[in-house]
C-alpha cells in the first residue's frame, strides 16, 4: 500500500474521493474520470487544476460553461476537444435527473446505462465513475488487469462483462477491497507487468505467478 500515493492512489476511508488522485469531490472524481482515457495522470492534474480555478470543476458550472471555456482548462489531455463535449455531455445528463447527488445515488445498474449511452464513455469510465465517485460496489475491469492475472495463471474470462463478474466474484464485496485491488493491480502494470517485457524481479506477486516460475525455470530471467 506504500508505494500507491507515488501513483496517485491515496487508500483511505473506503467513502472518500481521495482514493483517485487525492481529488476532493466525486464530482471531480466522475470528470476526471472523462479526462484520463488515453491520457497521462500528469496532464490530468494540469486540466482540473485550471477547472478548479475557473470554478468549472462541478457539474452545475460545466452545464452553464461555453464549450470553449472548458477547452481552454483542458488542453493538457489528448483529444480535449472532444473530452470537452464528453463533458458537457455528462453535465446535461447529471443536471437533467435533478443535480449529482440525485445522479449518483440511483440504483447503479440504472446509472450505468445511462453513462453507456453518452459518446465516447466506455464500460470502464463508467465503473470507474460509479465505484470511485458514486461507491457503488462494480469494479471497473481494466484489461491491464486481466494481463496481470493471466500472467500469474488465472484462466481469465474473454469480453468485459464476463472478465468484471470473474473478478467481483473473487473479491469480498466491499468498497475498500475493490478500490484497493483495482489501485494496486494498476500500479502492478506500472511498475512491473508492463505490455512487453515484464520486470518480474521487481513485483511482489513473483511468489504466487506462474509465468515467473516458467521463467526462473527456463533461465531465462
Ligand atoms: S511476476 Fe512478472 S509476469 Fe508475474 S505479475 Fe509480476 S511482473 Fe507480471
Amino acid at each position: 500500500m506504500k508505494v500507491l500515493p507515488s501513483f496517485d492512489w491515496y487508500p483511505c476511508d473506503a467513502h472518500s474521493p481521495k482514493w483517485w488522485g487525492g481529488l476532493e469531490s466525486p464530482e471531480e472524481v466522475a470528470i476526471t474520470a472523462v479526462l484520463v482515457q488515453q491520457t497521462r495522470w500528469e496532464n490530468v492534474r494540469k486540466a482540473y487544476e485550471n477547472l478548479r480555478v475557473a470554478r468549472l470543476n462541478r457539474f452545475v458550472a460545466i452545464k452553464k460553461s461555453s464549450l470553449c471555456s472548458i477547452k481552454s482548462c483542458i488542453k493538457s489531455v489528448g483529444m480535449y476537444a472532444s473530452k470537452s463535449k464528453r463533458l458537457k455531455e455528462l453535465a446535461d445528463a447529471v443536471i437533467k435527473a435533478g443535480g449529482w447527488k440525485t445522479f449518483i445515488n440511483r440504483d447503479a445498474r440504472e446509472i450505468r446505462t445511462e453513462l453507456l449511452r453518452l459518446n465516447g464513455i466506455g464500460y470502464e469510465t463508467a465503473d470507474s465513475i460509479l465505484l470511485f465517485a458514486g461507491n457503488h460496489l462494480i469494479f471497473p475491469a481494466s484489461r491491464l488487469i486481466a494481463r496481470v492475472l493471466e500472467r500469474i495463471g488465472f484462466n481469465v474470462p474473454k469480453g468485459y462483462e464476463a472478465f468484471r463478474r470473474f473478478v467481483e466474484l473473487g473479491l469480498p464485496r466491499d468498497l475498500f477491497s475493490y478500490k484497493l485491488f483495482y489501485a494496486s493491480s494498476l500500479v502492478t502494470t506500472k511498475v512491473a507487468c508492463h505490455s512487453s517485457e515484464p520486470e518480474c524481479q521487481k513485483c511482489y506477486l513473483s511468489n504466487i505467478c506462474r509465468t515467473f516460475a516458467y521463467k526462473q525455470a527456463s533461465n531465462i530471467l
